[in-house]
Parts: structure tokens; sequence; C-alpha cells
């Protein structure tokens, strides 16, 4: 009997080492996540500087074009915005080489394709003017690459960088926080000027958080066709 009982307390005691101090204290669990990018600005943010303009995903600015510019991406706005003066210096968000400028990647007036080594692809769009870089030219996380501009070239209406993360293949779409080592809920409580996230009322707690973005296939059906979407008004069909 008295060595079921050491047993027992050995059971416990080993059972007890394996749970992770931090969570018999209630605090959560450290943050061991590496990603492998970089922010696309080597500045802070700030209104002088950039600010983050609109997330990846089930945007509402996405939805009201989802069957025109984001029909492509399902219906999500493809890539993250920044907002940023005409001018603002751009950086490589991670080690490259480059596969063009101004090629068919869409974000026009100009636009700069980089391929990682990791199985990525970066894609800066809506840029002040045509990359100098060309085509296999090496570049470095970090290294200046582009400058920002505005998609209707006019430097004050809209003036951004379009950022997108493609898979190799260039056929998928990917939420570029989840890749992008930032703080990016602090990030996202200044500058949007979208009004969050689309959402479906059959289903309202689907794609409502930064972290929670599907991922989007090139040509694939839209996934944002609601019955009853909310807010319904912004919607050009
Ligand atoms: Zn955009």
């Amino acid at each position: 009997m008295r060595s079921v009982f050491l047993y027992c307390g050995m059971l416990v005691f080993t059972l007890l080492a394996l749970v992770p101090q931090n969570t018999l204290a209630g605090s959560p669990p450290p943050q061991t996540e590496t990603k492998p990018f970089i922010l696309p600005f080597d500045s802070p943010p700030g209104p002088v500087t950039w600010l983050l303009g609109q997330m990846y995903g089930n945007t509402t600015g996405a939805y009201g074009n989802r069957r025109n510019f984001y029909a492509a991406g399902q219906g999500l706005h493809f890539g993250l915005d920044f907002s940023a003066a005409c001018g603002t210096p751009i950086v490589a968000i991670g080690d490259g080489v480059v596969i063009g400028a101004d090629g068919p990647w869409g974000s026009a007036p100009h636009n700069l394709l980089i391929n990682h080594a990791n199985g990525w692809m970066s894609m800066y769009g809506h840029l002040l003017e045509k990359p100098k870089l060309k085509a296999g030219e090496r570049v470095q996380q970090g290294q200046p690459v582009a400058l920002s501009g505005d998609p209707d070239a006019t430097c004050h209406s809209r003036p951004h960088l379009h950022l997108e993360i493609r898979d190799a293949k260039n056929t998928k779409f990917v939420n570029p926080i989840n890749l992008i080592a930032a703080d990016w809920d602090t990030l996202a409580l200044f500058g949007q000027f979208g009004r969050g996230f689309e959402r479906d009322l059959d289903n309202p707690r689907q794609w409502q958080t930064l972290y929670d973005q599907p991922d989007g296939l090139r040509g694939a059906p839209l996934l944002n066709e609601y019955a009853k979407p909310w807010p319904p008004a912004f919607d050009f069909r």
C-alpha cells in the first residue's frame, strides 16, 4: 500500500513538473514565434511617416469592390495598405532576388516583386516611380528598394503602399501580419481608412480579427458573397 502512495505521489509530482510555470501563474505563454520578415519602412510609425491604413482580408473596402478590383483575390483585400506621403522610402521586408519592376502584378502605377528564399514573394504596389532595381538583382532585408506613391498618381488623393505576400508559385495570397514581425495590435489602433471587416450576419464571428483572415487563391470564387452582409450599403454592383 505504501508503495502505491509513493507511486501516486511521484506521478502527481511528474505531471506538475510538466505544466509550464507561467500556466500555473495564469500569465500568457511566452512569445517564441519568429516571423521571417520586417516592416517595409525603416522609420517608426507616426503621422509624418506612415500608418497602417487597411488590413489584409475580408475588409469592408474589399467587400464593396469584390466583383471588380478584388475579384482575383476572392473578394479579399489581398495585401496590407500603409498610408504614407509620396516619396517615403520603402525597404525590402527580407533578403531576396528581384523578379522585376512594373510587371503584370497589379497596383498601378508602378510595382516591384521580390522573391525570397523561404517560399514567399513580396509585392510593393502604387509606387511613385519605376524602381531602379533590375531583374535578378539581390537585395538585403532593410535595403531601400522603392518610393511610396499614390494609385491615382496625384500624391494627395490616397497615397499609400500596398504590400502583398504571395507564395512562390504566385497563386496564393496570405496575410502579411502572420509573417512580418511587428506590434500589429498597436499599429491597428491608429490610421485606418477602412471600417474594419465586413460581417456576414448568418455567421457574424467569422473573419473579424486581424489574425483569422483566410488565404486567397487567385481566380477562385468569391468568399464573401453574403446574403446578409453588414454594412450593407457599400456595394458597387
Ligand atoms: Zn491595398
